[in-house]
């Protein structure tokens, strides 16, 4: 019997499942593969990039799994290059083209490259794809809020998500606060990552506690955040592990304390200078 994944509604309408499978670094073939295990357990979601040269294996893994397409919510961003109002356009249709899909459910810029300039031509590109009904959702991925400021003043179009690092070494009290300001969903990458993360006492004791995994309360500390979050793992068994978190709660004080490990934004990447 599958699990069932919460949802939470989206600014522009749609639903989003808030756990699903992130996909980098894995090739085509041992994508297909994860993606048919999680969706055959409950996932409904699941993360990818035309950077991770694996939307065919997300593709084939939907295909496999039986599933619906419409039962599936797809992610996808693009580089880059494409950032244009022309180019939004053909980012998406070669994603859905090796998705094997015809429509995205939420498109994103992968990264801002403020270097370049041009992330707000890409973002009106994304605008009128929703316009058009291309894809249901469109956001952005690693965008700081002068980032997100600039593209909300050039267009009056608030993304719907921001996907970025958190996890509770990075709490990212720069960006949620503008985020819940803004109704701007936070979806977290690599939120188990690094492992260590997972040895902390204050994880650790919670496992024993609630009897689970600290992978499990990392999850669960995301979750009850109100956060979207997208583990990746290319484990039948861990894959199961990470969706199994919707039947008990942390108390207030115990997400206080994860959130307690944060070490002062260390390690997030600058998106002012890194991206592709
Ligand atoms: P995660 O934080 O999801 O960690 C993945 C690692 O944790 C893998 O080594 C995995 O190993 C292991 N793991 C998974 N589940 C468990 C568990 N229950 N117990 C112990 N270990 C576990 O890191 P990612 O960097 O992969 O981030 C997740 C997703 O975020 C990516 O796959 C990608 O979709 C997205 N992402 C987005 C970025 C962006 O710029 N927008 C940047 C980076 C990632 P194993 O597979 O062996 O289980």
């Amino acid at each position: 019997m599958p699990l069932t994944v919460p949802t939470i509604g989206l600014l522009h309408g749609a639903q989003i499942p808030v756990l699903g499978l992130g996909t980098a670094p894995m090739n085509g073939a041992d994508t297909a593969v994860a993606v048919r295990a999680a969706l055959e357990v409950g996932y409904r979601l699941i993360d990818t990039a035309e950077a991770y040269h694996n939307e065919a294996g997300v593709g084939q893994g939907l295909r496999d799994s039986g599933v619906k397409r419409h039962e599936v919510f797809i992610t996808t961003k693009f580089d880059r290059k494409w950032h244009s109002v022309d180019g939004a356009r053909q980012a998406f249709e070669y994603s859905c083209r090796r998705l094997g899909v015809d429509y995205i459910d939420l498109l994103l810029i992968h990264w801002p490259n403020p270097g370049h300039g041009q992330y707000a031509e890409a973002w009106k590109g994304l605008a009128r794809l929703l316009d058009q009904g291309a894809v249901r959702a469109i956001g952005t991925s690693n965008f700081k809020p002068a980032h997100l400021d600039r593209i909300i003043e050039e267009t009056g179009v608030v993304p719907d998500l921001n996907q970025i690092n958190l996890n509770p070494y990075k709490t990212r009290g720069d960006s949620v606060p503008y985020h819940v300001d803004h109704k701007i969903i936070t979806q977290c990458w690599s939120p188990l990552s690094p492992t260590e993360i997972l040895a902390e006492p204050v994880i650790t004791e919670l496992a024993d506690r609630y009897r689970r995994t600290p992978a499990q309360i990392v999850l669960r500390w995301q979750t009850q955040l109100g956060y979207v979050t997208i583990p990746k793992s290319s484990s039948p068994q861990r894959i199961r592990e990470n969706i199994s978190i919707f039947d008990f709660d942390l108390t207030a004080a115990d997400l206080a304390a994860i959130s307690g490990l944060d070490q002062d934004g260390v390690g997030v990447p600058d998106s002012d200078v890194v991206g592709h």
